[in-house]
């Protein structure tokens, strides 16, 4: 993949998480205390609320971790791995634009 691809994959992942932060906001609210909540009841709004927020944390967090991939782009870093400075493969970066560790590296890392 060429930096400009890399570019395109990233910024489009960018948007999609825009919006779905966007749509998580919306949806983690603090609930009221009285039960016009509609079809849920309070403790299962209270339960989709938690699931709602953790989406939302992991969301914001993969912007973060996708905009210092951009600056790794225009660097001419992108796609390398850190540990072992092996080309990360191109389908784990479709997947995971945001990667930073190549698929071995990760797995010993992050496991
Ligand atoms: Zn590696």
């Amino acid at each position: 993949m060429d930096n400009q691809e890399a570019k395109v994959l990233i910024n489009d992942t960018i948007l999609r998480l825009n919006d779905e932060i966007k749509k998580l906001e919306e949806t983690s609210k603090p609930i009221s205390p009285d039960n016009a909540i509609g079809r849920l009841s309070r403790m299962e709004a209270i339960g989709e609320k938690s699931v709602n927020e953790a989406a939302l944390r992991n969301a914001k967090l993969r912007v973060t971790k996708l905009n210092q991939a951009l600056k790794r782009v225009n660097d001419d870093e992108y796609g390398e791995c850190l540990e072992c400075e092996e080309e990360i493969s191109e389908k784990r970066l479709k997947t995971i634009p945001e990667s930073t560790l190549c698929i071995k590296c990760a797995s010993r890392i992050e496991a």
